[in-house]
């Protein structure tokens, strides 16, 4: 399999096409766009024993002819070895596929952990992996490579703009991972990764990303979507229709990739918090990118959703059907913290992220929408207490973020203006 740009045009002799090897080490497309597969498989899929399993049966094509594919089998069973149970919630036919059950207890945690893996075994020269994030993605980047030789990484994360537990996580680990916390928003913190990742001058720095338009993270987020739809048509016959809470569209994406190659996976519904560049899109406005808001679900305030390159390129030839091809809807904060409310008198705790979903499902119910339904569990509620102890008393904390919060965290403040950066990662090389 190889892979080239969203930007480049594919008919063209002069599109750069690449090995996975090439692609996970980039991050990005020299062209500044996102790698995709030149040609999707379409598969079919039978339930693997356990999600490491099903993942390697549908990650080899993706694997195919490049030298990381002998150790498929490995990187699978070393990253994936997380529990992705798909439970039932307490309103008929609805399912949630709790997906925060890995070491710092949100779904990037396989992302994260699986591009780990596979960087890990590519050789070469030392790394420094940059990346910004509105929450979660730091922390399990940091875990992930965290002691790991020949790498360092380095989170940007929004001064009080993630939640107070999160921002703990980040600045936890010491050792290789270090956090800033930046003066300014989540796109500030994106735009200072971009700028270092373009820069010249910093080209011996060995700078690479792990956000969230890497492959190494959507290629293992396609694989637990696949499983838990595999899982449940064998055992009831039924598709599994999805509500995904969605910030910069790579969970979303990896669902759809995962319908596109062969999964059972129906309707992929997205569900946003008040940021609602897709919602309008998909309501029939224009697409227009623009600056977030924060909101209670913080790990969703993405305003120009980074992989929304990679779901026009999936519809490249009948784009025209595209804002017809989904139905997104935002939630607001109030509704966000009453569904947590009301579910909760039900038995459920949902985190906000999680519950602006749970919300979009209620929706879609009281419209009519049957079938079975799953909304994605993105991060364990502990992770927002702040957020959700005025409104359901105290959260049990799992053990592994017990760990963490027991731990001391320190971050360094950075302001937003990108020499501040550049000459921060000079000093720190
Ligand atoms: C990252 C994140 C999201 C959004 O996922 P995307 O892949 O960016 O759409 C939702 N919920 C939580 C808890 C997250 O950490």
């Amino acid at each position: 399999m190889r892979y080239h740009s969203t930007r480049s045009d594919t008919r063209g002799s002069d599109a750069p096409r690449v090995g996975l090897s090439a692609a996970l080490a980039a991050g990005l497309a020299p062209d500044g766009g996102l790698y995709v597969p030149e040609a999707l498989p379409r598969l079919t899929l039978t339930p693997g024993s356990t999600l490491a399993s099903t993942a390697a049966a549908l990650l080899a094509p993706f694997f195919a002819e490049d030298p990381l594919s002998e150790h498929l089998h490995d990187i699978c069973h070393e990253a994936l070895n997380i529990p992705a149970p798909l439970c039932s919630l307490s309103t008929p036919d609805d399912w949630v596929l709790e997906l925060f059950h890995g070491p710092t207890a949100a779904f990037k945690d396989f992302g994260a952990r699986f591009l780990a893996a596979c960087l890990a075994r590519l050789g070469g020269d030392a790394r420094h992996i940059l990346v910004a994030t509105s929450g979660d993605t730091g922390a399990a980047v940091g875990a992930a490579f965290f002691g790991r030789p020949g790498f360092r990484v380095t989170i940007l994360y929004p001064d009080g703009g993630v939640s107070p537990r999160q921002a703990h996580a980040l600045g936890s680990f010491g050792g290789n991972v270090r956090a800033l916390r930046v003066q300014g928003r989540f796109d500030d913190c994106q735009r200072l990764v971009k700028a270092a990742l373009n820069d010249p001058a910093l080209r011996e720095l060995g700078l690479t990303s792990a956000n969230s338009i890497s492959l190494g993270r959507l290629l293992p987020q396609m694989a637990y979507w696949a499983h838990a739809a595999l899982e449940h048509h064998a055992a009831g016959g039924e598709r599994l229709n999805l509500v995904v809470p969605t910030g910069n569209l790579g969970n979303a994406l990896a669902a759809i990739l995962a319908r596109e190659v062969g999964a059972p996976v129906g309707e992929v519904v997205l569900a946003t918090n008040a940021n609602r560049t897709l919602p309008d899109y998909f309501a029939g406005q224009e697409y227009t990118p623009r600056p977030s808001v924060p909101t209670v679900a913080n790990a969703m305030d993405v305003g120009a959703p980074s992989n929304f390159e990679r779901l026009a390129w999936l519809y490249r030839g009948r784009a025209g059907e595209l804002p017809g091809a989904f139905r997104a809807r935002a939630v607001e904060d109030r509704e966000i913290l009453d569904t947590v409310r009301r579910r909760f008198a039900l038995g459920e705790l949902h985190c906000p992220h999680t519950a602006a979903a749970v919300s979009v499902l209620e929706e879609l119910r009281a419209g009519g929408a049957s079938g079975d339904w799953a909304v994605a569990a993105t991060a364990h509620p502990a992770k927002f207490e702040a957020v959700l102890e005025a409104v359901v008393g105290t959260v049990p904390v799992p053990p592994v973020l017990e760990e963490m919060l027991a731990r001391p965290a320190s971050a360094e403040a950075l302001s937003a203006e990108y020499p501040a950066f550049a000459a921060w990662l000079r000093a720190n090389a």
